[in-house]
């Protein structure tokens, strides 16, 4: 008897203390939020780039074919503290918000051409920098056209920052402040044009290939004896190669003909022409990863740099791939970027130093 009695009141006791643990879930799911809450409210990343030093922000590697782990065309400079943003894809913006990034720093956004994938977050930018707390109308480059794009998203956007400015109160957004300026950037019979000189920062455009769409530009950054030229969207391009000359760092497109004929044919056997009919148009006006390679080492560059790669690849076989045949022209001095990849250029010297922001 006495030993049932210990049985039950075992029993009774596990059966309370369940009770209890499941009362009390709510206050632990709370003290574990809190816990989760005070760690990732860190402070904002102070600076991608020492005083006088380039540095370079991967915050999109992907293109319109939807890859949930790359965003779209997006790049960060930084010329010291002074942010420029090179294109601005879908989900890049939330990535500069998950990192941190000291977005009030932009100075400027610097658009290659307008299809959609370049240019989808615009608003979101013109929105997060002016809530970060830029201090100034945010001037944005592009060919001509870039006016007609800029006074879209302005108006687009217009209501959102009525609505903000009367909820956080004119003190916090100056509605002065929120508006994008178009700045166009002629180019120049030569092929290159300069866009911007500031603070020892000298932006150049380049023309490139992009054919239907034109003029579409890649951009170079000077700044301290360190150079990043990125392509923009194109196809092989003898200009950029002879503009890109002496960078550090080439960031170039690239689309695998192969592996987006493959795509081609799953769509023709799943019935979708359309699709299919995509993937036999887009290696025309892009540059397959072989011959990126050879433009980077006409062009001389330490390291080629692919972002905008074309297709999705989801492991690291395809990665393979992508970059089969790019080591028989250009054995070193290539890397596949991905979402976070930051390239620093330390001024006064000839290193260069990548690492990753998760
Ligand atoms: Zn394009
Ligand atoms: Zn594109």
């Amino acid at each position: 008897v006495k030993r049932i009695s210990i049985i039950f009141a075992s029993v009774a006791l596990a059966l309370v203390a369940a009770a209890w643990v499941a009362l009390r879930f709510d206050a632990i799911d709370l003290a574990l939020y809190h816990r989760l809450a005070l760690a990732a409210a860190t402070a904002p990343n102070p600076a991608l780039a020492d005083k006088n030093e380039l540095s370079l922000l991967i915050c999109g590697s992907g293109s319109p074919l939807p890859d949930r782990a790359r965003a779209a065309a997006c790049s960060v400079v930084a010329a010291g503290k002074d942010l420029y943003v090179v294109d601005a894809g879908g989900g890049s913006v939330r990535n500069l918000l998950d990192w941190h990034t000291p977005l009030a720093d932009v100075r400027g956004i610097f658009i290659t051409h307008f299809h959609s994938d370049h240019i989808e977050e615009l608003g979101e930018l013109r929105l997060q920098t002016w809530v970060a707390g830029r201090k100034a109308p945010l001037k944005v480059y592009g060919p001509p056209g870039i006016e007609d794009v800029v006074a879209g998203f302005n108006q687009a956007y217009a209501h959102d920052a009525v609505y903000r400015t009367a909820h956080h109160g004119a003190a916090m957004l100056p509605p002065d402040v929120v508006p994008m300026v178009a700045v166009v950037v002629p180019m120049d019979a030569s092929g290159k044009t300069i866009a911007l000189q500031a603070n020892g920062l000298t932006v150049s455009a380049i023309k490139v290939k992009h054919d239907p769409v034109t003029p579409s530009y890649g951009y170079r950054f000077d700044f301290h004896g360190r150079s990043i030229t990125l392509s923009g969207d194109t196809a092989p391009s003898d200009n950029l190669a002879k503009w890109a000359k002496g960078s550090d760092v080439l960031v170039h497109e690239g689309l695998a003909p192969d592996l987006v004929a493959m795509i081609g044919e799953g769509l023709s056997r799943a019935d979708r022409p359309r699709f299919a009919k995509i993937m036999r148009d887009i290696p025309g006006y892009h540059t397959s990863p072989v011959e990126a390679a050879r433009i980077a080492n006409r062009a001389g560059v330490k390291l080629l740099l692919f972002s905008h790669i074309i297709p999705p690849l989801p492991n690291s076989m395809v990665e393979r791939a992508f970059l089969h045949g790019v080591s028989d022209v250009r054995p070193d001095g290539v890397m596949l970027g991905r979402d976070g990849t930051l390239v620093r250029l330390p001024a006064g010297s000839d290193q260069i130093e990548v690492t990753t922001i998760e």
